[in-house]
């Protein structure tokens, strides 16, 4: 029997699928479950069909080649705003959690760290009680910051 495709989300929380290094967003129901379409639009016409046991029973081809790494960081970037959602450790604690052990083709493709920051402190004031807010303001210790640079440039240079 065929794996399982693996579900994530977009930047807007809607669901995405990625069963083969491609990254698709949903298009319509079909009958044979439900029709996904490549989310690299305008340049690519790959389709698949997912049946209800998320199983491929339908491909269409690509334009260009599977990215492992671009999914991989997408997924990256949902468990880190899913961290945020719960977590009461600081920001920057939050981020180099989710991100100290992905790959080289992840961290290549993983959105600038200010950006992810951003997104963090976003999810958090959207899920913390309001009196927690102030939390950036206590402040991340040195050591966290030095580890979360170092690792960029160690990784991306
Ligand atoms: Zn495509």
């Amino acid at each position: 029997m065929a794996e399982k495709v693996r579900y994530t989300e977009s930047e807007k929380g809607a669901p995405k699928v990625i069963p083969d290094g491609h990254m698709y967003t949903f298009e319509k129901k079909v009958a044979a479950g439900k029709s996904w379409r490549c989310d690299q639009r305008g340049e690519c016409r790959g389709r698949i069909t997912v049946d209800s046991k998320d199983q491929v029973v339908k491909t269409q081809e690509h334009s260009h080649a599977p990215d492992w790494g671009r999914c991989k960081a997408q997924e990256c970037v949902v468990a880190m705003k899913r961290a945020a959602e719960t977590s009461r450790a600081s920001t920057s604690a939050i981020i180099l959690s989710n991100v100290a052990r992905v790959s080289l083709e992840t961290a290549m493709k993983l959105p600038k760290t200010e950006f992810m920051k951003k997104t963090a402190r976003m999810v958090k004031r959207l899920h913390l009680p309001p009196e927690l807010t102030s939390l950036d303001d206590l402040g991340v210790p040195n050591k966290f910051k030095k580890t979360l640079k170092g690792k960029r440039k160690i990784l991306l240079r």
